[in-house]
């Protein structure tokens, strides 16, 4: 084998393979495992600003960096943002339906439990403890 001169095969030069602008190319996914940490729950201030975000936690790094306030929308990091936006519409959701309910309420019912209510709602009680009350 080392008498062998394989010199002769370097006369075709080894032409690199053309590179493609992007490295999203389909091939490469299948490849490689998805090498670049993904991100699904970037800080809210990485969103706004577009800039790339590691997700860290209670503090992002690129918020680290720049010194900005990082907000997340949902404190669980596993928690998709899709699924966070839609739990988080459930409970403003909830909280319309509770403040038309007292609302009705405080219309309908009389004076003195109107009042009793309005004693409950200055007393910083919650208002579903105030329609459970009810
Ligand atoms: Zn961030
Ligand atoms: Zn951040």
């Amino acid at each position: 084998m080392s008498g062998y001169d394989d010199s002769a095969r370097s006369f075709r030069p080894l032409l690199p393979r053309p590179q493609p602008a992007g490295d999203d190319s389909v091939d490469a996914d299948a490849h490689l495992p998805s090498k670049r940490p993904h991100t699904r729950n970037a800080c809210e201030d990485c969103r706004r600003r577009k800039t790339k975000c590691d997700g860290k936690r209670p503090i992002c790094s690129t918020c680290t960096s720049n010194g900005g306030s990082c907000t997340f929308l949902s404190p669980n990091p596993d928690e998709s943002r899709s699924s966070a936006i839609k739990r988080k519409y459930d409970e403003a959701q909830d909280r319309v339906s509770n403040h038309e309910e007292l609302y009705t309420l405080l219309k309908t019912r009389s004076q003195a439990e109107a009042t009793e209510m309005l004693h409950r709602i200055r007393a910083g009680v919650a208002v579903d403890s105030i329609l459970r009350y009810v």
